[in-house]
């Protein structure tokens, strides 16, 4: 039941006075879907609980972080003790290390890596590495691919093949774009004039080999091939922007998925967030050992952090890799996606309502498309206003998704499979006016 008074309403209009738009980062604030933002008060496990007090089923879990749901026992101990310990320091800790190795082994792609704080600073820094590491300016990017708000990176496809992008963003010149050159994403033939055009000058390609911020869209393994192949051939370094997928589609991360299709696949560069800080602020990008000693202070590239390999971070990381890394924590992780993304198409055949829908691991994606999209384009086809409605019917049914039909969706080791089945029955409900 709403109470009279929604809280949620309240924070939102006191937020707005001291923060603009009421938000710490844009999609919070409902702006595409429309409503309230709900202000959480409290999570744990699979839910959360708003301000009213009303609990929701939890699909977002930090937009990725939260893989054992909230306030695992195992990593809160972690962080408590790490918590007593120190906050910061300034100097390295043994722990740094720790979190490096778990993670290098997991990802035997990279054999060095560097912590930081986010994905953003990850993927800014890959960048400039790749283009210290080559003596190259170009980039490649697709389009729908995010990788932080670098201004390098805020950038969307110019006319033609032959120029460089435009910036998405104001207060970015278009000079610092003018090096970057943005193609669709699973389009091979462009890939191949691009690289034809312009392969001698092109530092690196990054890529979400599982795009998760145009909702869900997997690389081709034909795509994926060339994308290797080509950066093979004109000395380009692939970038696996895997702050999404990093330990989230497999324990081995998206690029242990490709290499089961292609034997021997390995990025040059990958780029972590998200899964790997447990929920605090912590990233990390690596490569081999070659790429990575050209950072300071052993190279000539530039990259610094105050609160980089922050103790209490790397204790919540660790603690947290280690739950999942445990025998039988993917497998049962997979299997109750795979159940949610089932029996979601499932009820949206029984109502008539076009569907499909995808999932790889802990991360999952649906559209109101007949069939899956292949690229940013295909992906914006779907009826916002339809969306929105769903979105709504979910969320008055205590089922949170993401506020934006562009963004993946997220289950954790906390999801029973009566959250799964109370999650359906409310996609039931909520698809009724959508018939
Ligand atoms: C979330 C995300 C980022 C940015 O990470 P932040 O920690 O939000 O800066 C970069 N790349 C991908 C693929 C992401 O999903």
């Amino acid at each position: 039941m709403k109470p009279s008074t929604d809280l949620n309403e309240t924070l939102m209009a006191r937020a707005r006075q001291v923060i603009p738009g009421g938000v710490n980062s844009p999609v919070r604030a409902f702006r595409a879907v429309g409503g309230t933002p709900r202000f959480v008060q409290r999570a744990e496990g699979a839910y959360f609980w708003d301000a009213n007090g009303t609990r929701y089923i939890d699909y977002i879990g930090s937009w990725g972080p939260m893989i054992l749901g909230h306030g695992h026992p195992a990593v809160l101990e972690a962080v408590q003790k790490a918590a007593v310990e120190g906050f910061s320091y300034g100097a390295p800790t043994e722990r740094e290390i720790e979190l490096a190795e778990e993670i290098l082994s997991l990802v035997p792609s990279m054999e060095m890596l560097r912590l930081v704080s986010s994905g953003t600073e990850a993927g800014m820094t890959a960048i400039r590495l790749a283009r210290g590491a080559t003596g190259r300016n170009k980039i490649i990017k697709f389009e729908g691919c995010y990788h932080g708000h670098a201004d390098a990176l805020l950038v969307k496809a110019g006319s033609g093949l032959a120029t460089f992008g435009n910036p998405t963003s104001a207060g970015v010149p278009p000079d610092v774009v003018q090096h970057t050159l943005v193609l669709e994403y699973n389009n091979v033939t462009q890939l191949e004039e691009a690289f034809a055009l312009h392969g001698v000058q092109i530092a690196g390609l990054i890529i979400e080999p599982i795009a998760g911020n145009m909702n869900f869209v997997r690389a081709s393994v034909e795509f994926t091939r060339r994308c290797r192949e080509l950066c093979t051939q004109h000395g380009a370094l692939l970038i696996y922007d895997e702050v999404m997928t990093g330990c989230r589609v497999a324990l081995g991360s998206a690029q242990s998925v490709y290499a089961q299709a292609i034997p021997g696949f390995e990025p040059d560069i990958t780029v972590m967030g998200k899964v790997i800080g447990g929920g605090m602020p912590l990233a990390a990008f690596g490569g081999k050992r070659a790429v990575m000693e050209q950072l300071a202070p052993l190279g000539p590239v530039y990259q610094a952090g105050t609160l980089s390999g922050n103790p209490v971070a790397t204790a919540c990381g660790l603690a947290t890799l280690r739950e999942i890394r445990k025998p039988g924590f993917f497998d049962a992780l997979s299997a109750r996606t795979r159940r949610l993304v089932d029996g979601l198409k499932a009820e949206a055949a029984q109502a008539g309502v076009p569907f499909s829908a995808d999932c790889e691991g802990g991360m999952f994606g649906f559209f109101l498309l007949p069939e899956l999209p292949q690229n940013y384009t295909q992906v914006m086809k779907t009826d916002g206003t339809r969306f929105n409605q769903l979105f709504h019917g979910l969320l008055d049914r205590g089922v949170y998704i993401a506020p934006a039909l562009y963004e993946a969706g997220f289950v954790s080791g906390a999801h029973t499979d009566a959250d799964i089945d109370a999650t359906l029955s409310a996609f039931r409900d909520a698809l009724a006016p959508l018939r």
